[in-house]
This record gives structure tokens, C-alpha cells and sequence, in this order.
């Protein structure tokens, strides 16, 4: 029997894919397929942090069954847990939860089961997050690329920001043990790979249930021996000033930080339940730059949220010019039901909404390729991840994309490389490997 796996949204939902690939594999029964059109069964590993997103999938699923009608489709992630009744319509056989990732396996056995005797089954598993849940221990598979590898240390969030329906789909902060996180990095660097980067739904909650923290977690990563240590998306009010500064001692750690500003409006901010103002953001900001040489900061930021009037967005375009960003990824805002804000008078409508990502993002490419020219000169270690007509492609320890001529075959080598230049489309930086 064969299987394919189909991944929307974060880095989380794309290690859990790792992992439940690798639980089908153990079970000896199945083998992974190249594409969703050779698999007996389909997995579609959903997202919801966007209408759109859901929409994806539910299009990704009428494609899937006039395409291979017979296939067993299973829709798992985000959006059943949250919404499981909505689910049934999509088309999917099984419907799983994210409490139930781990009896997938079982539930493709089930449904084909009760097809061979003639009565194919829909089924429905899906449970409440609880309070007292523990972290869910699954081990990623065998990763296509050597050189970098997600490693899943926390899952669930307690901030509900106003807009944000993540805490329904992911529960409780739960948060894997210091000794798990130094195994499994070990395993991942035996394994070949030179980079981890340490992801979860909201990683500054990181071992707030367990009395560690997130320095903790990097600290276990580093003595399991990874070379170059990354930290997913972390939120800026949940890394204290004391943890910046000890977090800039460990030299594995790369000075790219991920940290979403959502508004450069305090107004819009407060809205949005956010835990900072705009001048507090920038200190932060300002304090890791000086605690980490030559670190990039990326962001996202919502437009259009409900109330957010012309002048609230040119604050946010005033601030992101400010703060200098390396990339932004500007989203329009996303009416989630259930959430505070979904019910919040004055939403702006779509075509302003358009107007706004617009603006933003014409921005956000400026300020890229400001950020890439201020390279130019300077010498990177350049993790490189392929090499394609003898241009080897990589990244930077602050996650700027380099590329370099070579003869050799450098993949998986951590090398020095002189900037000297941005690309015409200004996407990524040009250099020469000097060791
Ligand atoms: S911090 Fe806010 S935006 Fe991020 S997952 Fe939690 S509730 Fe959602």
C-alpha cells in the first residue's frame, strides 16, 4: 500500500508530516508514494490560520477524488480539530483531529477494512484538546535534505490574540522534556545534519509547564552537538531581556529571529491582544541587534484588521521602514469564527485590504534588498543545500540566501563566502567561496 502526504501551512504542520510518515512506515504495510495520484491512501495535513488556507484544502481534496477516486483521503491538522462537522463535507474519508495523529495508521487499516466488505465507512476522529495533555513524542522520518532538520519542542499557545485561532487548534502550551531535545538533536546530527532549527506553535512558551526555557532548549540542541542552531517564529514579549543576552553567549545560535509584529499601530495593536507597544517592539528589536552581530530580523503583519483605519496603516508602514526588516510577510486579515475579533464591528473591506498588502509589500521589497546590499563586503558562513548548472545555493548564519559559482560539490559544507553583490531581482546575494 502506498501513501503521500500533502502539507499546508508552518514548519510544525511540515514536521508532523516528517512524523506521521514515519508511523506508517514502521507498520511495515506502506511504502510513500511520489505523488497523491499513485497513493492508496492520501493524507491532507491541514492549516486554518487563513480562510484561504482552508479553501486550499478543500479544492487540494476535489482534486484528489476525480483524480484518484479510489484513494482513501484523510484530512488531519488544524481544521478538523477545530471545525470536525464542517469537515464532513469536504469529501475526506477520515477525518482526524490533532489529538489523534498518532492512530493514523489504524484508522487507514480501519476504513479500508470496512470497504472490502462492501461498506466503506466515514470516520471521524477527532477529541478535545485537555488540560493536563502531554507533548506528543513523534520522531520525524528520514529528511529529504541533509542540511537542515525541523525539530518540534513545543505545541499549543495561551496568548489568544484576537484574531488568531491557533490556541483552539492546538490546545495548552505542552512542551517536550530538555533530555528528549537533546536526544533527538543528537540523533539529527548523527544523521548528517548541520543546522536545527527549533519550532512549535509558540516556542517563547517553551517549558513554562516543565520549568525550563527556551535558553534551555538551545543549550541541549548545542551540546548535542548541532553546529548551527535556528529558532522558529518567537514572539517578542515572551523573550525577556535577560534571555536575549544569554541566548547571545551560545555561539551555535544564528542571528536570525523570526518575530511577528502583526501592527506597527498601538491602537490596532491593543485590538488585537497583542502584549507590546510599537516602541517596545523596536527596543527589542534593537537589543538583539546588539547582542548578535550582523542578525536579520523577519516579521509578519496583518492588514485590514477590523477598525484599523488609513492613518493606523501608515504608522505601520512609517514603523516597518524604521525597524528595517529583511522580509515581511504581509497577510490581509483573516475573519476566523470563534475568535474575539470575527465579531468586531468595521471590517475593511477585501478591495482596501488588497490595497493595503499592496503598499506594504512594494515596502518590504525595498527594505529586502536594502538589507541584502548592507552584505555586500562582508564574509558569510554559508550553509550550502544544492547545486544547480555549477551555482551552488545556500544560507547565511542570518538566513540571507547566497549564491556561489563552484566546480566542487560543496552540498552539506559550511563555507566561507565574500559578498559582492545582489541579485537583479533582489532575492538573494551573490559571492565567492573563499575556503
Ligand atoms: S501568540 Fe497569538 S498569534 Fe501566535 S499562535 Fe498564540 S494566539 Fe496565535
Amino acid at each position: 500500500m502506498k501513501f503521500f502526504i500533502y502539507t499546508f501551512g508552518c514548519k510544525t504542520n511540515t514536521y508532523e508530516s516528517e512524523a506521521m510518515s514515519r508511523l506508517l512506515l514502521e507498520t511495515g504495510k506502506y511504502e510513500a508514494a511520489l505523488t497523491y495520484k499513485g497513493a492508496d491512501a492520501v493524507i491532507v495535513n491541514s492549516c486554518m490560520v487563513t480562510e484561504e488556507s482552508e479553501k486550499k484544502a478543500r479544492k487540494l481534496i476535489r482534486r484528489i477524488r476525480r483524480e484518484n477516486p479510489s484513494s482513501c483521503i484523510l484530512l488531519c491538522g488544524c481544521m478538523p480539530q477545530v471545525k470536525e462537522k464542517e469537515c464532513l463535507d469536504t469529501g475526506a474519508d477520515i477525518i482526524c483531529g490533532n489529538t489523534k495523529r498518532a492512530d493514523i495508521p489504524s484508522l487507514i487499516d480501519s476504513f479500508f477494512e470496512s470497504k472490502e466488505k462492501g461498506a466503506p465507512e466515514k470516520i471521524l476522529a477527532v477529541a478535545p484538546h485537555g488540560k493536563k495533555e502531554q507533548f506528543e513524542m513523534l520522531a520525524p522520518s528520514g529528511y529529504k535534505s541533509l542540511t537542515r532538520a525541523n525539530l518540534k519542542i513545543e505545541d499549543g499557545c495561551d496568548c489568544y490574540c484576537s484574531y488568531c485561532v491557533i490556541p483552539f487548534a492546538r490546545g495548552h502550551v505542552r512542551s517536550m522534556p530538555i533530555e528528549e531535545v537533546f536526544r533527538v538533536a543528537k540523533d539529527l546530527v548523527g544523521s548528517g545534519h548541520r543546522e536545527i532549527v527549533l519550532t512549535g506553535i509558540n516556542i517563547g512558551m517553551y517549558g513554562r509547564d516543565i520549568g525550563v526555557s527556551i535558553y534551555d532548549a538551545v543549550k541541549a540542541a548545542a551540546s548535542a552537538g548541532a553546529e548551527r542552531i535556528r529558532l522558529g517564529s518567537v514572539e517578542i514579549d515572551l523573550i525577556n531581556d535577560e534571555t536575549i543576552m544569554k541566548l547571545s553567549q551560545i555561539k551555535e545560535l544564528c542571528p536570525h529571529f523570526h518575530t511577528s509584529l502583526q501592527s506597527g499601530s498601538d491602537t490596532v495593536l491593543k485590538a488585537m491582544h497583542r502584549r507590546y507597544d510599537a516602541k517596545e517592539y523596536l527596543r527589542k528589536i534593537n537589543l538583539l541587534r546588539e547582542n548578535f552581530e550582523n542578525a536579520s530580523i523577519t516579521t509578519d503583519v496583518i492588514v485590514g484588521f477590523p477598525g484599523e483605519t488609513e492613518e493606523d496603516f501608515l504608522d505601520t508602514v512609517s514603523f516597518v521602514k524604521k525597524t528595517g526588516f529583511f522580509r515581511i510577510h504581509v497577510f490581509p486579515y483573516s475573519r476566523r469564527p470563534g475568535t474575539v475579533a470575527a465579531d468586531f464591528p468595521n471590517q475593511v473591506p477585501q478591495e482596501e485590504k488588497k490595497r493595503r498588502v499592496h503598499v506594504l509589500e512594494e515596502v518590504a521589497a525595498g527594505l529586502k534588498k536594502d538589507f541584502l546590499s548592507s552584505q555586500i563586503g562582508k564574509t558569510a558562513n554559508v550553509l550550502f543545500e544544492r547545486i544547480e548548472s555549477g551555482t551552488a545555493r545556500g544560507h547565511a548564519e542570518n538566513y540571507v540566501e547566497v549564491r556561489a559559482k563552484t566546480k566542487e560539490n560543496v552540498k552539506n559544507q559550511i563555507l566561507k563566502v565574500k559578498i559582492k553583490g545582489v541579485s537583479d531581482d533582489g532575492e538573494y546575494v551573490i559571492g565567492d567561496i573563499v575556503t
